[in-house]
């Protein structure tokens, strides 16, 4: 490693145009010395495939942060997201590199950018939003512009071999090349169950997913008048969660239920003999995890999903987002060794900041997962103004 020193000119001061010579100089070094991973990059350029659902709230949250910026989002073809993209000063890109695909926005009144591999080539990051299952195509892509990428969790674990979430295996993710930010399910389970497996060195688990039906936004799915299981048992979802704490013996099931607004889940978890600890303390174990938000459903009025959502408009955040896992105070009770709890999941937002940590994570620049994680949710507050 080498050091780029002022230039000495006795007791004398440099001239404007010496000094600016000597700026362009240590600019070029960085640049150079960035390139060959001597320095860790300033400002992380992310690009977002899929400005979707999540796509539009990752792509918000990068915004808040410090450390990186959206080098630029995608979509399909014009449509309403566009104009937000174009609101937000995020550059906007074709998900294809096809000339006609990449006219019809300009057509529609959209500056384009240009196609995917445009974006991809001057990012340094990134996140695939899509659809669940269109991964493999767009890894080619990624693969081929030399860039590192983060999949969301309809993606399969083995697409990339590796998963993410912040509290289970941050350090697993360092410097990777390549990772999935589990779903929205799973994120939630690992919140919750990490800390207490952490506590206990052992736990066996046995859950149930009750499921919204679809996003808000999707009028394409349902149920509308029925409660349907899944009938691939277990369910992936429990499963899933051993690809970030393998050490966690889960299994669950799952039914969607015709509601918009979020999932519960109902847990039974088996602690092992002499965990030493009692309801009141796994509750205030809880209230000290990050991103966990315990109530109590009968003293604070918040019985229901439909109250929770109420209580994370009240926060503030865009689209009346609840990034952290919402646990009733009053639902949990340990009986011997058998702890019984529900959570509720906000389906759209709990990944966001998760997959903020991922960026930093993959890009090696913070391996401690709660200063991201803090790092993270103080910038989001700060850019909706939530600190008071
Ligand atoms: P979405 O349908 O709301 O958004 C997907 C976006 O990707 C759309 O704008 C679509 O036009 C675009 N797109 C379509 N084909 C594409 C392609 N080949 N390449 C790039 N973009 C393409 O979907 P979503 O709900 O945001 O889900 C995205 C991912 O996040 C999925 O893997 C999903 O399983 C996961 N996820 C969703 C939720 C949720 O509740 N919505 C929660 C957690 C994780």
């Amino acid at each position: 490693m080498h050091y780029t020193t002022l230039p000495e000119r006795g007791d004398s001061l440099l001239t404007l145009t010496e000094f600016a010579r000597f700026i362009g100089i240590l600019q070029t070094s960085i640049n150079q010395r960035q390139r060959h991973g001597d320095l860790k990059m300033v400002t992380i350029k992310v690009a977002i495939n899929g400005f979707g659902t999540i796509g539009k709230r990752v792509a918000d949250a990068i915004d808040a942060q410090e450390d990186m910026k959206v080098s630029g989002v995608t979509k399909t073809g014009p449509s309403f997201g566009c104009e937000l993209a174009i609101k937000k000063g995020f550059p906007l890109y074709c998900t294809f590199d096809d000339e006609d695909r990449i006219e019809q926005f300009s057509k529609q009144g959209y500056p384009c950018s240009g196609g995917i591999s445009d974006l991809l080539a001057i990012s340094d990051i990134v996140v695939d939003c899509s659809p669940g299952k269109s991964g493999a195509e767009n890894l080619e892509k990624y693969q081929s512009a030399g860039i590192k990428y983060i999949f969301q969790g309809g993606e399969k674990h083995e697409l990339t071999g590796l998963s993410y979430t912040s509290s289970a295996n941050h350090m697993e993710n360092i410097n990777a090349k390549g990772t999935r930010v589990v779903s929205c399910n799973t994120t939630g389970l690992s919140r919750t169950l990490v800390p207490l497996f952490e506590h206990c060195g052992s736990l066996k688990v046995e859950c149930t997913m009750i499921r919204r039906a679809a996003d808000p936004g999707d009028s394409g799915k349902g149920p509308i008048n029925a409660i349907k299981p899944v009938l691939k048992v277990p369910s992936h979802h429990g499963p899933d969660v051993m690809t970030v704490k393998p050490e966690i013996e889960i299994n669950s099931l799952a039914v969607a239920v015709p509601t918009t607004l979020m999932h519960v889940h109902s847990i039974v978890a088996d602690l092992p003999e002499g965990h030493g600890l009692t309801t009141e303390s796994i509750i205030q174990m809880w209230a000290n995890t990050p991103r966990v938000i315990i109530m109590n459903g009968a003293e604070d009025r918040i019985p229901t999903t439909a109250e929770v959502m109420e209580m994370a408009r009240d926060i503030g955040r865009k689209w009346g987002d609840l990034h952290e896992i919402f646990i009733w105070e009053d639902g949990v009770k340990l009986v011997g060794d058998r702890l019984y709890y529900f959570q509720a999941i906000h389906q759209e937002s709990d990944v966001i900041p998760e997959n903020i940590d991922c960026i930093r994570a993959l890009m090696g620049v913070e391996e401690d997962w709660r200063k991201s994680v803090a790092k993270t949710d103080n910038s989001i507050s700060r850019y909706y103004s939530l600190l008071s």
